[in-house]
């Protein structure tokens, strides 16, 4: 996306236009304060506004986070796609930690793309306004400042979780960005906001309209017995990363555009990771609007989208499990599949204690794909030829650790996935389309899909008839197929 003209921006920033947030920030030269358009402080000056299209760009330009409006609250667009679906795979890949670990440097994020280093520069520019460094470095500040103001965290606990190598780091950045250690930013604790339960509270803003219980409804037919429970409108699940052990918990905040996250993991290292991947799973960045004004221009997929405005496509949790799931769900139906995920999880998924979690119903882990890769018989009632795919799949991921992140283009990721033993077109579009988050991903061949295209119209019966359908709803399909998906659930 371009920038808007200055006239449109300043517009935008005159009536706090709130479909503005997230998409400009505003740096104010007369205060040396970044904002985002709807900051209820006065409105500057046209002439001592600058314009940028990413909190990174604005940082990078000199100017510090405003206090007010907190421009780390604004809605994430890190899925958004625009016209460069390589900056959006790298911001993907950013998010995950791409440029926080050693040895992961600009030009191996280049690399991984497919790309030259100094093309990835220019996308970079062209796109945010800033480089793919200072757009990882603003990330941490924002996270960081997020961590004080929602959190009680200790501050050399916010140090860790937002990636700073050192606390001695932490503090020099926040001196210089805002001329006061970072436990000046902390506001008074207020008695209400001191609840004793365990775990630390943030809220992931997004974009409304949000359908919270389409999504809600998607995972609860899929949830594995003793690795996520829906409860009381809220879904939670066990993580594991790195060995080590926790659960998440998400609701819906309506009133704010957020869901609310609850985190209880011992390393807040992982932190950033937990939260890319929850944004993941629920679809947070998606840039709703201009999906469904896309969409809408087919006739027949028109009246699904205003039945069900803010529909999301979500994500999966981890790449590995999604694709199991894709595997065990081959050919059998959801309610199957996800029998055959318990059974997997009961007998190869570590048991948790509750005390870890916060819940007795969660009870395991997913399995890793080492213990698969492993296993000398699967165990669980399915074909045989299922069971040998499910651990050619183990030992691909335990030989690649990189083979559900994004990759290069959809092709290149389909092409990878289809060399695994048992890995079909339509196991390899599902896996796309959940686990690396190809908004284009599209498994024309699902029942579910060509049912719901089939409530729609009748020349949908075969996959060749809905993908010849499907060409005008690109580079969006992932979403359509939600909105068949949907539309098939209702008509069964
Ligand atoms: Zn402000």
């Amino acid at each position: 996306m371009d920038l808007p003209k200055h006239k449109t921006c300043y517009r935008a920033l005159q009536s706090r236009d709130a479909r503005f947030d997230g998409l400009i920030f505003v740096g104010v030269t007369s205060t040396g304060i970044y904002c985002r358009p709807i900051c209820p402080a006065r409105t500057p000056k046209s002439e001592n506004c600058r314009f940028y299209r990413s909190a990174a760009a604005a940082q990078e330009a000199g100017f510090r986070p405003c206090l007010r409006c907190r421009p780390e609250s604004a809605p994430d667009w890190s899925s958004w796609r625009g016209t460069s679906n390589t900056v959006s795979r790298a911001l993907a890949l950013i998010a995950e930690g791409g440029l926080d670990r050693e040895g992961s440097g600009v030009e191996a994020l280049a690399d991984r793309l497919g790309i030259g280093e100094r093309q990835l520069r220019r996308l970079f520019l062209q796109h945010l306004g800033a480089s793919p460094v200072s757009v990882a470095q603003t990330r941490r500040v924002l996270f960081a400042k997020q961590l004080i103001h929602e959190t009680r965290m200790p501050m050399t606990e916010i140090a860790l979780a937002a990636g700073f190598g050192s606390v001695r780091r932490f503090n020099e950045v926040f001196r210089n960005l805002f001329h006061r250690p970072p436990r000046a930013l902390r506001r008074k604790i207020i008695a209400s906001d001191a609840n004793a339960e365990a775990g630390v509270s943030l809220r992931l803003r997004y974009r409304p309209p949000y359908d919270w219980d389409s999504i809600l409804q998607f995972l609860q037919k899929r949830a594995i017995a003793g690795v996520e429970l829906i409860e009381n409108g809220k879904y939670l699940r066990t993580v594991e990363i790195d060995r080590n052990i926790g659960s998440i918990e998400v609701t819906h905040l309506p009133e704010q555009n957020s869901l609310g996250v609850r985190i209880r993991f011992p390393d807040v290292r992982a932190f950033p990771r937990i939260v890319a991947r929850i944004r993941r799973l629920f679809d947070v960045g998606a840039d709703i609007e201009t999906i469904e004004q896309h969409l809408s221009t087919d006739p027949l997929l028109a009246p699904l989208v205003a039945r069900r405005p803010g529909l999301r496509a979500p994500g999966g949790w981890d790449g590995f499990e999604l694709a199991v799931r894709a595997i065990l769900g081959q050919q059998i139906t959801v309610a199957g599949a996800r029998r055959l995920a318990g059974q997997l999880v009961a007998i190869y998924g570590q048991r948790v204690s509750a005390d870890k979690v916060g819940h007795n119903g969660l009870t395991h882990v997913f399995p890793t794909a080492k213990v698969i890769a492993s296993a000398v018989a699967i165990g669980i009632a399915m074909p045989k030829s299922r069971q040998e795919s499910l651990k050619a799949l183990a030992e691909a991921a335990v030989a690649d650790p990189g083979l559900f992140h994004p990759f290069r283009g959809i092709e290149e990721s389909i092409t990878r996935l289809r060399s695994i033993r048992g890995v079909g077109e339509w196991t390899a579009q599902y896996i796309a389309l959940r686990a690396i988050r190809e908004t284009d991903a599209f498994p024309a061949t699902d029942i579910g899909l060509l049912r719901g295209a089939a409530t729609l119209y009748d020349g949908a019966s075969t996959a060749a008839a809905l993908l010849d359908r499907a060409e005008s709803w690109r580079p969006w399909r992932a979403y359509a197929a939600q909105h068949l998906w949907a539309a098939n659930s209702v008509a069964i």
